[in-house]
């Protein structure tokens, strides 16, 4: 019985799988559990969401805490990410654009430093074009580092 179970969860574990690595604009787990559904239509959400975890343990895929809502991210290459403060959406930040961010950190520290994360935030295209850039409340910047010059 429980082998049989392992059997069932590893197939299910593997279409979600295959399903996140089709979709490169970082799901929710409910986006996904959309997707994995037309393969597997009894799955529950959160039988989805407890593969993903799984999923994310082992590695095999990245679990994005930035903001509320918990994304999924299939590639494992290190990268930034950018996140829209009006809708939330996440895209990937290109690999030359955040060149030598780090450089000089190591020297200037007096810690041993193991390691550091990055979170970029901002309006995507979508959100711009739609003018939702006023609904931005200033408090929802505090946490964050404003860049004085931003290039628009
Ligand atoms: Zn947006
Ligand atoms: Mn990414």
């Amino acid at each position: 019985m429980i082998s049989s179970n392992q059997k069932r969860m590893t197939r299910q574990r593997l279409i979600i799988l295959e399903e996140l690595r089709k979709m490169k604009n970082h799901p929710t787990a409910d986006d996904i559990y959309s997707a994995v559904r037309g393969h597997l239509p009894r799955i529950s959400l959160g039988t989805v969401y407890r593969n993903l975890q799984t999923l994310a343990a082992d590695g095999e895929i990245r679990m994005l805490k930035h903001g509320g809502r918990m994304r999924f991210d299939s590639s494992l290459h290190r990268h930034y990410h950018v996140r829209c403060l009006a809708c939330g959406r996440i895209d990937d930040v290109p690999g030359s654009a955040v060149k030598g961010l780090n450089e000089g950190i190591l020297e200037k520290s007096d810690y041993r430093i193991i390691g550091f994360k990055v979170e970029f935030t901002g309006i995507c295209p979508d959100c711009r074009n739609k003018g939702k850039e006023v609904a931005i409340e200033k408090e929802t910047l505090e946490d964050f580092n404003i860049l004085e010059d931003n290039n628009d």
